[in-house]
Formats: C-alpha cells, sequence, structure tokens
C-alpha cells in the first residue's frame, strides 16, 4: 500500500468537508440574491419606518383611503365551523355594501343641497336684477310725468299777441264805450278764429249790457267779454277746474283718439301714457294707425320710453283688427287702460269716419262699455277748420273729450272758445309743446287768466 493512498475513512471525511464547503457557497449566493431583490442596485440603505418612494413612472401606490376603506378581515375565529364562516362572511359582505349605500346617498344630498344653493343664489340675482331695472324704469316715468313743461301764458303767448292783444288796446284806459268801440269789437270778435256763433254770442252780451247802461267804460266791457269767456269755456258752469281723462271702473278702461291726420294724435298718445303710467295705471298702446308707418315707429319709441307695451298690425292693415288685438290683449295681461291711436287718412276709398265707426263698434265687441272714452285731437293752427272738424267727428263718433294741440305755434288758439260754445264737449287737455308736460289738463279759469294777463 502507497504512503498516498487514501483509506476509507479519509474519503468519507473528504467528501463531508466538500458537501459542507458546497454547502456554505449556496447558502452565500442565496443571501446576496435576497440583498438585491430588497435593495435596488444604486439606492441609500432604507431608514427604517421610511415608506419608499414609486420610482418615477412606476404606478403610484393605492391611495390609503382605499386602504382604509377595505380593512382586512378580522382573522377568522379559532374553531369556527365552515357555515360559521359562510355566515360570518355574507354579514360582512352585507355590512360593506350598506356603508356603500349611505355613502352614495350622502353624496347625492351633498349634491342636491349645492344645486338647491346654486338655484336660490340664480333667482336671488334675477329678482335683484328685475327691481333695478323696475326702479330705473318708474324713475324715468316719473322724470316724464313730472317734466314741467312750458307754462300755459308761455303756451298762449302768440294767441294772446293776436285777437286778445287787439281787445286790450281798443279796451284799455277806460275810455267810454260808444259805437265806433263796439264796431270795432265786432271787428275783432269775427276775425279772431272763435268762430261766428261764439263772436255773436260774446258781442250780443256786452251790447246787451252796454244798453242797459250796465257797462259805461271799456274797461269794464274788457271784464265782461273776460267773463262771457269763462263761462263759454265752462260749458255754462258744468265744467269747475280741470276735466282731465278720468279712469273709471271697467278694465281696460278703453280711450279710442281720433282725429285728421297731423293733428298729434300719436304724439298725444304718447304724452297720454306717460302721465298715466306716472298716476300708476299700467297702459297697454294700440297702434291702430296703420296708414303711417312712422306713426306706429313713433308709438313704440313712446311706449319704450314709458314702458307701455304696444300692439302694432301690418302696416296698411285693418286698423279695427289691431284696436281688438290690443284690447283683447289688455284684458288677458290685466291691464288698466288701453289706448288706441287711430288713423288720420286712408289706404282706401272708404270714408275715414265710416272706418272709424267700424273700430268703434269692433272695440265695443272686445270690451264692454268700450270705448269708455272717445277722445278728439285738434290742430289749433288750423283755427275754424277746428270748429268744422270737432262737429263731423262728434256726430260720427260722439266725441267725449277733446285736446287741442299746438296752441304754442298759433295765433288762433281762440278756436277753443268757439269748439267749446258750439259742442259743448270738455276740452280735457291743450297741447303747448312737444314734451309730455306740455299737454297741460285744461282748466277754464286758468286758461282765462293766461289769455288774458
Ligand atoms: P298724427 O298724425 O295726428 O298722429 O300727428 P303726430 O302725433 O305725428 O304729430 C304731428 C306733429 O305735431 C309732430 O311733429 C308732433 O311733435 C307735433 N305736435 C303734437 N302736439 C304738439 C304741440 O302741442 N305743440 C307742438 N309745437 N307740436 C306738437
Amino acid at each position: 500500500m502507497s504512503p498516498f493512498a487514501l483509506s476509507a475513512n479519509d474519503a468519507v471525511g473528504i467528501g463531508l468537508l466538500a458537501a459542507l464547503g458546497l454547502l456554505i457557497v449556496v447558502a452565500g449566493v442565496r443571501l446576496a440574491r435576497k440583498k438585491r431583490t430588497a435593495q435596488p442596485p444604486g439606492m441609500p440603505a432604507r431608514k427604517p419606518g421610511v415608506e419608499p418612494r414609486p420610482a418615477a413612472g412606476a404606478a403610484a401606490p393605492e391611495p390609503a383611503r382605499h386602504r382604509a376603506a377595505k380593512p382586512a378581515p378580522p382573522p377568522p375565529p379559532p374553531g369556527e365551523t365552515p357555515a360559521q364562516a359562510e355566515a360570518r362572511k355574507k354579514a360582512e359582505y352585507a355590512a360593506r355594501k350598506e356603508a356603500e349605500r349611505s355613502e352614495r346617498e350622502q353624496k347625492a344630498r351633498e349634491r342636491e343641497e349645492a344645486e338647491r344653493l346654486a338655484r336660490e343664489e340664480a333667482a336671488r340675482a334675477a329678482r335683484d336684477a328685475e327691481e333695478a331695472r323696475r326702479l330705473a324704469q318708474a324713475e324715468e316715468q316719473r322724470r316724464i310725468a313730472a317734466e314741467a313743461g312750458k307754462t300755459l301764458a308761455a303756451g298762449l303767448e302768440k294767441t294772446r299777441g293776436g285777437f286778445v292783444a287787439r281787445l286790450s288796446t281798443l279796451l284799455g284806459g277806460g275810455k267810454p264805450v260808444d259805437e265806433s268801440i263796439l264796431a270795432d269789437l265786432e271787428e275783432i270778435l269775427f276775425t279772431a278764429d272763435i268762430g261766428v256763433k261764439a263772436a255773436s254770442r260774446l258781442l250780443e252780451s256786452v251790447r246787451e249790457r252796454v244798453r242797459s247802461r250796465e257797462l259805461h267804460d271799456a274797461e269794464k266791457v274788457r271784464g265782461a267779454l273776460r267773463a262771457e269767456i269763462r263761462r263759454i269755456l265752462s260749458l255754462d258752469g258744468e265744467v269747475r277746474g280741470e276735466q282731465p281723462l278720468a279712469i273709471g271702473a271697467a278694465r281696460p278702461w278703453v280711450v279710442l283718439v281720433v282725429g285728421v291726420n297731423g293733428s298729434g294724435k300719436t304724439t298725444t298718445v304718447g304724452k297720454l301714457a306717460a302721465k298715466l303710467k306716472g298716476a300708476g295705471h299700467s297702459v297697454l298702446l294700440g297702434a291702430g294707425d296703420t296708414f303711417r308707418a312712422a306713426a306706429g315707429e313713433q308709438l313704440e319709441i313712446w311706449g319704450a320710453r314709458v314702458g307701455a307695451p304696444i300692439v302694432r298690425g301690418k302696416e296698411g292693415g285693418d286698423p279695427a283688427g289691431v284696436c281688438f288685438e290690443a284690447v283683447q290683449r289688455g284684458a288677458a295681461e290685466k291691464v288698466d287702460v288701453v289706448l288706441c291711436d287711430t288713423a288720420g287718412r286712408l289706404h282706401t276709398k272708404a270714408p275715414l269716419m265710416e272706418e272709424l265707426k267700424k273700430v268703434k263698434r269692433v272695440l265695443a265687441k272686445a270690451a264692454a262699455g268700450a270705448p269708455h272714452e272717445t277722445l278728439l285731437v285738434l290742430d289749433a293752427t288750423t283755427g275754424q277748420n277746428g270748429i268744422a272738424q270737432a262737429r263731423q267727428f262728434n256726430e260720427a263718433l260722439g266725441v267725449t273729450g277733446l285736446i287741442l294741440t299746438k296752441l304754442d305755434g298759433t295765433a288762433k288758439g281762440g278756436v277753443v272758445i268757439g269748439i267749446c260754445d258750439e259742442l259743448r264737449i270738455p276740452v280735457r287737455y291743450v297741447g303747448v309743446g312737444e314734451a309730455v308736460g306740455d299737454l297741460k289738463p285744461f282748466d277754464p279759469d286758468a286758461f282765462v287768466e293766461a289769455l288774458f294777463t
């Protein structure tokens, strides 16, 4: 046996040592792998208790809220039977669903509350805006209605400078009354646009009293004329003070405004609307002057200024139809007053009076008792023609009130004396300019005063 020959025991020992070495290598490799997975290469060593931040681009970890919402189920109690485990899982499931349902309901309630608050806020803002608009409009209406305009005396300046000035010159200074003065008086009165009838009445009343020696001097004659004119304008005492358009109980109170073209109807309707609105009435305008496109536009401007809605027909359309629609709408919208403008001239050959009679009949069908007032607008500058017009309109339509416009532009204002004497219809307003305040309620005393100052 060679001295290097291994015994069986030696071989076993070497084998054991080799196996032990192999085990140590394997264990070393596993440890190294474990360390690699726990700490990526290049990363600083993790401090205990500090969560690692996700690498850029890596999916974020599930939010804590969700993790909190799904707590790990408690460990099954020891010794739980399968049936008990089944029942426990069902109970856990039901509890989870109930929690989800109440969370959903809570969110819905919060959403509804937020929507309700938003709706309330929007409604409040709309109410505030409407109130601001209403106040601004009321202020504008008050301003328009309160426009002072010219004084009556200023509006009658030309008439005062006409026949009234001639009377004053003739009858001033207290000179004795003789035939020549009476002859001059006759000439002045018969050329004064007050109409033959009124001139005769005035002259007769003076002659009578001169004859009976009641009137001695010219100044007294002047006073007597003034008193007689006041009597005529007050319709022999029937009218005391102002008699402006009165709004009765019927709703809507329907006012028909008539007159020849250019007399000032549309302007007067606008001014009246402003006055009525200023007095607190709701007003609707009927643009029955379908002959003039400008009349509809003019009325629309007035409506917008004073806050009155308007019913407008087609140009050249049926005026009666427009007025009917205006009254119907006024009734539906519970408006206080419907002011119906009308044409003063027609497209057709049909006589104006026949067409206006039709408007009146149609209005009566639209509302019981309508029109409640028929106002005739007369242009004072037409002088005695106005008396003839008034007679014609009154015969056809039964005029209940007069409005005499443009007194500021004429010396023929005496026409109002002739109209009152002949027709015995109350004068409601006189126009002395284009502003709302220039439409003055007519007061016989104030008129005579303004005429003779
Ligand atoms: P309509 O054809 O009868 O509707 O007449 P308008 O209303 O269109 O009026 C004709 C013109 O007369 C317009 O220029 C008005 O401004 C004017 N007018 C109306 N009333 C008066 C007034 O009292 N004085 C003055 N100076 N002009 C007036």
